[in-house]
Parts: C-alpha cells; sequence; structure tokens
C-alpha cells in the first residue's frame, strides 16, 4: 500500500479562536499574548494583525509599535486546549494513526483510507469540512507520499488550504520552492548553493550527486540529491547542520514575574517546536537559558528519554529545568530555550505513540490550566458566561 500521509495545520490558532468567540473580532488584527505596556512575546497573531508585520514571539512592545490599533488580548488556554482536542478527535474519526505534534499541528496516516474515504482530495476537504463544522475553525491540510511533501504542502495555501501532491508531482511541486525550504538548509548551505547557480529545488534537481559532493559534504550531498527528488532524508543519516535549535527573548525590564517567564517559554518552547517540524528534525535534549542583571548567563540541560519535537515536551521540560535551577526566582534579563543532539524525526519515534504522548500532554496541559488559573480575570477576557463542557 502506498504511503500518503496528511499534515493538518490550524490557521493562526490561538486568533481564530478568539474571533470565533467574539464576532466583534472579526477582520480586525487580534494580537495575543502579553498586554502592551506589559512584558512579554506575541503568541499568536490574526492574519489581520500580520499585515501589520507582527509574527510570533516578537516582543510585545514591538508588536504594539506595529500595530497600535490592534486588540491585545491574554491567553485563554482552556479554549484553547478544548480546540485542540476537538481538533484530534476529529482526526481520530478520519484514521486511527494521529501523531499530534504541536498544539494545532498534526499528521496523519491516511495510507490505505481510500476506500473507505475516497481519493487523498476528498479525505483533504473532509477534513477540512469536519473541523469547520464541529469547531468553525479553518485548517490547512497539506497530503503527500511523506512527512517532508505533507508539510511544505500544508503551508503553500494558507490559511484554508488544500494541496495535494500524488508521488508523480513530487518532483515539480518541489522544483519552484527556493533551495531554503529544504530541511537541513540553513544559513551555511544556502550561499554555498547560491554560488553554485542553485535558487531553487528544480536547480538542484538538474545536478548530479557528483557535482554536489564537490561543494558539500558527501553526507549533505546526497541527503539533498534525495531530498529534491521528494524523497525524505529521514533514513539517511545525513550530517545535519544544525546543532541545536533554540529561541530567546530579552526583557525590557528585568522580569520578576514567574507567570510572565512561564508563558514566554511556551510561546518560545512553540517556536522551537515549530522550527523542528519544519526541519524534520527532533531533539535528544532540551536545554534552557537565563540572564540576569549583571549579564550573568546560566544554561542547564536534561537528556530526554526519547527525542522530541513536541511544543509542549520541550516547554514541560524547560520550565521543570526552571524551577529546580539555584536562579529559578530571577530576576531575568533573557530566558530562552531549545533543544539539541538532533536527530531526523523518523529516529524521534514510530507514528504512533499516542498512550505516552497524550498522557505527557495531560500533565502538560495542568500546567496550562495552572498558568491561566493564576492570571486569573485578566485571562477571563474571554467570553462570560460561555459554556463549554470540561
Ligand atoms: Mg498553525
Amino acid at each position: 500500500m502506498a504511503r500518503l500521509v496528511m499534515h493538518v495545520d490550524m490557521d493562526a490558532f490561538f486568533a481564530a479562536i478568539e474571533q470565533r468567540d467574539d464576532p466583534e473580532l472579526l477582520g480586525k488584527p487580534v494580537i495575543i499574548g502579553a498586554q502592551p505596556g506589559g512584558r512579554g512575546v506575541v503568541s499568536t497573531a490574526s492574519y489581520e494583525a500580520r499585515v501589520f508585520g507582527v509574527h510570533s514571539a516578537m516582543p510585545i512592545s514591538e508588536a504594539h509599535r506595529l500595530c497600535p490599533d490592534g486588540i491585545f488580548l491574554r491567553p485563554d488556554f482552556r479554549r484553547y486546549k478544548e480546540a485542540s482536542d476537538g481538533l484530534m478527535e476529529i482526526l481520530r474519526s478520519i484514521s486511527p494513526v494521529v501523531e499530534p505534534v504541536g498544539i494545532d499541528e498534526a499528521y496523519v496516516d491516511i495510507g490505505g483510507l481510500g476506500r473507505l474515504l475516497g481519493p487523498p482530495t476528498e479525505i483533504g476537504a473532509e477534513t477540512k469540512r469536519r473541523v469547520r463544522e464541529q469547531l468553525s475553525l479553518t485548517a490547512s491540510v497539506g497530503i503527500g507520499p511523506n512527512r517532508l511533501i505533507a508539510k511544505i504542502a500544508s503551508d503553500r495555501q494558507k490559511p484554508d488550504g488544500l494541496t495535494v501532491v500524488a508521488p508523480e508531482q513530487v518532483v515539480a511541486f518541489l522544483a519552484p520552492l527556493p533551495v531554503g525550504d529544504m530541511r537541513g538548509v540553513g544559513r551555511k548551505t544556502v550561499p554555498i548553493l547560491h554560488r553554485m547557480g542553485i535558487r531553487n529545488i528544480g536547480d538542484l534537481q538538474r545536478r548530479s550527486l557528483e557535482e554536489l559532493q564537490g561543494s558539500l559534504g558527501a553526507n549533505q550531498a546526497r541527503a539533498l540529491h534525495l531530498q529534491c527528488q521528494g524523497i525524505s532524508s529521514d533514513s539517511v543519516g545525513h550530517q545535519q547542520e544544525r546543532k541545536s535549535i533554540s529561541k530567546e527573548t530579552t526583557f525590557q525590564v528585568d522580569e520578576r514575574d514567574f507567570d510572565v517567564i512561564r508563558e514566554t517559554l511556551l510561546v518560545l518552547a512553540c517556536q522551537v517546536g515549530r522550527t523542528a517540524r519544519k526541519e524534520g528534525l527532533a531533539g535528544q535534549k532540551v536545554t534552557i537559558k537565563a540572564r540576569l542583571p549583571g549579564f550573568v548567563t546560566y544554561t542547564r540541560q536534561r537528556k530526554l528519554l526519547e527525542p522530541t519535537l513536541g511544543d509542549l515536551e520541550i516547554f514541560r521540560t524547560g520550565i521543570e529545568l526552571f524551577k529546580a535551577a539555584p536562579f529559578a526566582k530571577g530576576p531575568f534579563r533573557l530566558v530562552g530555550i531549545g533543544i539539541g543532539d538532533l536527530v531526523p524525526e523518523s529516529a524521534a519515534k514510530p507514528m504512533l505513540m499516542a498512550d505516552a504522548s497524550e498522557r505527557r500532554a495531560q500533565r502538560l496541559y495542568q500546567v496550562l490550566d495552572t498558568i491561566r488559573d493564576r492570571h486569573g480575570e485578566v485571562i477571563s477576557l474571554g467570553k462570560p458566561g460561555k459554556k463549554r463542557g470540561g
């Protein structure tokens, strides 16, 4: 049976939920995260806010400068978790093999479902339809012969997109994309390829393996040679250009409030997870970084039992490291979080480990609920009186 993978990614998830629950917000630049004048970062910006250049993990002061008339809301993780649970439930109604990788993102194995649900385009359309009907939200869906293609495809027509790439279309689908869109092609490799006259993936497809080996390492040349044909290089064991993936943020004023630290780390962990998934990498190690006043910088790290590329697992491990550290009380000038000891995501875990990852997710969501509880009335900016199960 031919392998068929669907990648489902919700559009501007937190902001879309706020817009869904308060029609007054529809069509307006909505920015979820810290409050202007306060500290911390943007968690999610609606598409209307993105027009102003606002994006995730940007300091909130910067977002406010770019978009002074934006509507700034505190996150309400309980509602986001409900929508996330709803999404995963919908996906499990499509296929038994669902691998959540972010709060709003999952891979679904849809190989062998053709008889039941029709061709891939129909499976994708049906998924989007169920999400729209049951959650009143939109998702972008990509379908391809492997995760690499499915992931790139879901990103092609955001928001509310559906991109299906049949195995015989893979080469043509990849050809116009910039080489930087490939996994493991970063700041070091892009200039090397450009010097060789290779700008998009199509240019790469026309080069022989020997040519590439002249300018790149043997392993990387081989990985890119396969990848540009749409063959996921996961199994090749190529040398990673990246040694780690990390994100950090500097506070304008030294930060003492651990709730702000926690929320900031959550946003940064989601960024790390997103990058990891884009690159097809997982980390065996989670690292945190903290800079105290006077530029004393600390790092702490923990080896994981198995590599991860899940936002919430990265976040949870980071928070535990923070809490256990002697500098936990702050105040903080800068905090950061990242993953290291990178391996290809295929080495991370087989599809699926629903039970273990669900247990982990549950613990994490308890943490998220704690954040919400601590923030009390600020967070209940969400609709009063709207009853939601759970
Ligand atoms: Mg998303």
